[in-house]
């Protein structure tokens, strides 16, 4: 079964922890991996490292290294499309016209501070898992 990197941004830990993961829970994802990362500055700039260079790079890294994210992986059919779409746009303003019961929706405070991560391909979803998590085995 398809598996995807979540994580839960350290602004929406401290608040909205508890409600997004009973909504991952309820929308059928299984987490097979958890645990909770607080990133230094290397570790933010690898993980957003297809985003170096663009003018909102620099307080990116700064947000995600504020405090401890939630990494998980999640396992569904077509997790790493059923994610996104759960998440909602990037843009809460966009989620909010076109996406209202998205996460991001409900609890992202700026494009910025959007409280959700999720891996954009399954390319992308192994590399940031192996790079959270380590080289472990998925089945
Ligand atoms: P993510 O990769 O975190 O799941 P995404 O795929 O929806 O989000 P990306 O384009 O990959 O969006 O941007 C990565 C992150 O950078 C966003 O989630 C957001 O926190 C931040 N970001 C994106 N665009 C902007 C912007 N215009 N201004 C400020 N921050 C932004
Ligand atoms: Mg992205």
């Amino acid at each position: 079964v398809e598996k995807t990197l979540a994580a839960i941004k350290p602004d929406a830990m401290e608040e909205h922890r508890d409600e997004i993961m009973e909504r991952i829970q309820g929308a059928g994802f299984t987490i097979s991996q958890i645990k909770e990362t607080h990133l230094n500055q290397e570790m933010a700039e690898e993980f957003y490292k297809e985003h170096r260079g663009k003018p909102f790079f620099d307080e990116l890294v700064k947000y995600m290294c504020r405090g401890p994210c939630l990494m998980m992986i999640l396992s569904k059919e077509n997790a790493v499309q059923e994610w996104r779409s759960l998440m909602g746009p990037t843009d809460p303003t966009e989620a909010h016209t076109s996406s209202p019961d998205s996460l991001r929706s409900l609890f992202a405070k700026s494009v910025l501070q959007n409280a959700v991560h999720g891996s954009s391909n399954e390319k992308h979803a192994m590399e940031k898992i192996n790079f959270i998590f380590g080289d472990i085995e998925l089945e």
